[in-house]
């Protein structure tokens, strides 16, 4: 099979060629346009669109009305099939702040799905956000599920460590270090996030294996004065050291235009993770009310671009598909095209360690591909070779 007719979006730069797949597999990427003959078969002509790695989203909960706190396989498959609509092709169902019995379910329910295809984007497996958190910080989590770090209580998550990709902690919470430690052993990202830790804790997490900030900006610390002394948050904290990569919820609203271009210039190309943190409220429309989770959590509601708690305290997740948080980033960061995409493929990829198969267009990796236009509108998505969405509509 051969894709033509297409700029590549590569790491560092965007080149007209043509991309050679064989089963699962890129076998090869030679330069240059060449057009369709229409009468050789295998010839996939992308009529001068943009051929990128498929997207990889770190933190997603929902979309369509649904929640991975449902706990339920024909739900996962409802999402992950949402969401291959805006190019992701693997992603992380992530939890929310629930009872030990609910996130358990989760993982249980996940485990029964490891290696197998359920259709839609790929499922990496499970993100847990919470419910080690800290109270002042809880966004839309829900308070009377937020706890410290039990250690009885965590093994048991771990039991299902090959399936949990991330946990996200607040690092002041006592035995936090130790939790941090458990996880980088058994290959999990450590991300801090709804924290408040002050610097001489976000150090002792950092020594530990800390090695991601969720949804940089949002529910998370800043600078503050220690008597005479002004100290580092979370969030600068996060920023500061390379060892971190940051989570950026690029719609424009959970951070500003200026803050977004504040996360990419204290991180640079390489330490920045495009996310969605999408909810139930993804893709449906304005006004559209759902819960914000699992059965304790509060109720929240669609609005232009944002999705809201039914009280107006807090975000509630995003509407975000990661093609318009591509878009987004070029448009409002003025960052480069195939910049914005390394954030969104090739960054996650090498924080999940999993580049050695996914996250670039490369000889040898998997051929998750999605075309889309100049206008951002997805075309088409292929996983491991294979076509799994085709927007007819345009
Ligand atoms: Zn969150």
């Amino acid at each position: 099979m051969r894709f033509v007719g297409a700029e590549l979006i590569l790491p560092d730069r965007i080149v007209p060629g043509i991309v050679h797949v064989e089963g699962d597999r890129i076998t090869g990427i030679s330069p240059g346009i060449q057009q369709k003959n229409e009468t050789e078969s295998g010839v996939i002509d992308l009529q001068g669109g943009y051929l990128a790695p498929g997207f990889i989203d770190l933190h997603i909960h929902g979309g369509l009305g649904h929640d991975t706190m449902e706990a339920d396989t024909v739900v996962f498959r409802k999402i992950a099939d949402f969401h291959i609509s805006g190019g992701t092709t693997s992603l992380a169902l992530t939890t929310v702040s629930a009872s030990n019995e609910e996130i358990l379910r989760v993982l249980a329910t996940a485990s029964s799905l490891l290696g197998k295809a359920l259709g839609g984007a790929r499922i990496l497996g499970i993100h847990l956000e919470g419910p080690y958190l800290s109270e002042k910080k809880k966004g839309a989590h829900a308070l009377n599920s937020i706890r410290p770090p039990l250690a009885d209580e965590w093994r048991r998550y771990l039991d299902y460590a090959p399936l949990i990709t991330q946990m996200t902690l607040a690092p002041e919470l006592e035995g936090a270090c130790d939790l941090i430690k458990a996880l980088r052993q058994n290959g999990v990202i450590a991300s801090g996030g709804h924290s408040l830790a002050t610097e001489k804790e976000l150090t002792a997490a950092l020594d530990a294996g800390m090695n991601h900030a969720t949804h940089t900006f949002n529910c998370m610390g800043t600078a503050v004065k220690l008597g005479p002394y002004r100290i580092a948050g979370m969030l600068e904290f996060a920023l500061a050291y390379p060892e971190i990569r940051c989570e950026l919820i690029a719609d424009g609203k959970h951070v500003s235009p200026t803050l977004m271009r504040m996360v990419w210039n204290a991180k640079g190309d390489d330490g920045v993770c495009l996310v969605t943190d999408a909810m139930g409220g993804a893709g449906l429309p304005i006004g559209a009310k759902y819960r914000a989770g699992s059965e304790n959590s509060p109720m929240a509601m669609v609005e232009e671009d944002v999705a809201m708690l039914e009280d107006g305290s807090a975000l509630a997740g995003s509407i975000l598909t990661m093609i318009q948080a591509v878009r987004k980033t070029v448009e409002l960061v003025n960052v480069p095209l195939h910049t914005a995409v390394k954030a969104a493929s090739l960054n996650p990829a090498e924080q999940l360690g999993k580049d050695n198969e996914l996250g670039s267009i490369e000889i040898g990796k998997k051929a998750d591909l999605v075309w889309f236009d100049k206008q951002f509108n997805v075309r088409g998505v292929w996983i491991d070779g294979e076509m799994k969405y085709h927007n007819r509509n345009i």
